[in-house]
């Protein structure tokens, strides 16, 4: 019971190498700098506590397994790990969250599957992380939980530790009540959700979803709304809000709503860029690319990311316009993220299958229109095909933020580039110089798409001047202080620059 600060996140903060029979703690070096910067935190507070989970070493004997000390150019801090059971991992983690929440929140209700679910043991695991987190907080500490698949964690944590501060950081979309409320453990959720000081949010349409889904099943009160500031109101976006609530009564507590959109580390994207690997690897895309156009679409394989849909447009783009032919090439990133589910395998071999079409009708000896690529690539070269592209075409159908599109700006020091961006992408309402998209119109796609290849330089450079600013501004750290603003100047971390 000493850290001022803890944060139950359940990916860990390190990751876990085996070196000759040795276990090594590398730097979980996640390229939107989620992880680093939560850990940033932990210099601005005497001790810090991080709990995640791990998959249990003797699985019949799952001993909590605290806890590593660290002592590292974040701060001191501890990190508890929990290990859970193959059973409790695929329950929680891999059921529970992917197969019944995901397709919900994301507003898939045909993709839900209730059958599966094992709520007990969902409670259990939120729970243990509860328990976890209530042994490392301080009189009076912050805890900071993130994510649906830790959604109990705050309710049990206010009946073991009324003292404490609680704030949530949703990092997907939130539904409205008429989809939300398909969960059969609405009100569970909701209530737990309510027992925190702070909920936070990518963009405003999710607070007010949210207030929404609340309201539908109990007495909440709104006790105050503002305006959403016009920077965030884009009419090229289908998730604007004018007005957004941000603090809510209930059972005599108030709640902060905060709409802070996640961003992506910048400086870190600027080094990987100004490396000399980098731009060698840029120049030798650019050969091979020779005086066509290059098209880059980064993804998970999820039906939420619109992959076929993209596929299925550029399809009719290349029957409707022949002189396109031989000069654009389209690079489709498409990473399964969870190789057990199934669903995902239909969607890679849908995407094969349609990758294959199109390069067997309209493909030539030298010329391949499609690259399907379903490898995870090193970021670094990620970079690099960001900085060799025309052209970035992200068009999920539905994307809490979506930190790809904001990457590709990041990555575009030399000013030019073009984004299209899904009106759906919880970022489209920060990047309104992207060309927008709606990714169930046909006309909307194959239309945003052409009008991108065939952009004179001014404008895109213009419209990429202002994306970029905003990039720039609303990075990752701007989004965690943004977030821990709430509780105060003691907790707010430290900026590289500074
Ligand atoms: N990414 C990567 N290699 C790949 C594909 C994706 O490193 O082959 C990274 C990408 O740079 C980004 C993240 O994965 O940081 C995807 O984040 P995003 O918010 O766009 O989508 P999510 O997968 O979280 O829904």
């Amino acid at each position: 019971m000493s850290s001022n600060l803890v944060i139950v996140y359940h990916r860990q903060p390190y990751e876990e190498v085996e070196v000759d029979g040795k276990i090594e703690y590398r730097e979980n070096k996640s390229p939107n700098g989620i992880v680093p910067t939560l850990k940033s935190f932990f210099g601005r507070v005497d001790k810090g506590a991080w709990i995640a989970w791990k998959h249990a070493k003797d699985p019949a004997n799952p001993e909590f397994e605290r806890v590593i000390e660290i002592d590292d150019a974040y701060g001191t801090y501890t990190v508890s790990r929990l290990p859970l059971t193959p059973e409790q991992v695929k329950s929680f983690y891999h059921v529970s969250s992917k197969e019944a929440f995901w397709p919900i929140l994301h507003g898939f209700k045909e993709r839900y599957n209730y059958d599966p679910v094992d709520w007990p043991t969902f409670r259990e695991v939120n729970w243990a992380f509860a328990e976890a987190a209530a042994a490392e907080a301080a009189e009076g500490a912050v805890v900071w939980v993130h994510d649906y698949n830790l959604w109990l964690v705050p309710g049990y944590l206010r009946t073991l530790r009324p003292d404490v501060k609680i704030s949530f950081f949703h990092h997907t979309p939130f539904p409205n009540a008429d989809i939300f409320n398909v969960l059969p453990w609405r009100k569970e959720i909701l209530e737990s959700l309510l027992a925190c000081d702070v909920i936070g949010f990518h963009i405003p349409r999710y607070v007010n979803n949210f207030v929404s889904s609340a309201r539908s099943l109990l007495e909440v009160d709104t006790l105050k709304r503002e305006k959403v500031h016009p920077d965030m109101v884009p009419e090229t976006s289908a998730l604007s809000e004018q007005s957004v609530v941000t603090e809510i009564g209930y059972e005599g507590r108030t709640v902060r709503l905060q709409a802070s959109p996640v961003g992506v580390d910048v400086d870190y994207i600027e080094e990987v860029v100004a490396n000399e690997a980098t731009a060698k690897r840029v120049k030798e895309i650019k050969q091979e690319i020779g005086d066509g156009q290059l098209i880059l679409s980064v993804g998970r394989t999820d039906y939420t990311k619109g992959g076929i849909e993209q596929l299925q447009s550029f399809e009719r783009i290349l029957e409707t316009r022949p002189d396109l032919r031989g000069k654009v090439r389209l690079m489709h990133v498409s990473v399964a993220a969870n190789s057990e589910m199934t669903s995902y395998e239909e969607i890679q071999r849908d995407l094969e299958h349609q990758a294959g079409m199109i390069n067997g009708r309209y493909g030539s000896f030298d010329w391949q229109p499609v690259a399907l690529i379903s490898r995870p690539v090193k970021f670094t070269d990620l970079v690099a095909y960001y900085r060799a592209a025309d052209v970035a075409w992200i068009t999920p159908l539905a994307d809490g933020m979506n930190l790809v599109c904001k990457e590709y700006c990041a990555a575009r020091t030399d000013g030019d580039g073009v984004l299209v961006l899904s009106e759906f992408a919880g970022a489209a309402v920060e990047l309104a110089s992207a060309v927008p998209t709606n990714p169930f119109s046909h006309k909307s796609m194959d239309g945003a798409i052409q009008f991108a290849l065939e952009m004179p330089e001014e404008e895109r450079r213009g419209r990429m001047k202002k994306n970029r600013e905003k990039v720039r501004t609303q990075d990752i750290r701007f989004w965690a202080e943004d977030q821990m603003r709430a509780f105060g100047e003691e907790i707010l971390p430290a900026r590289h620059a500074e």
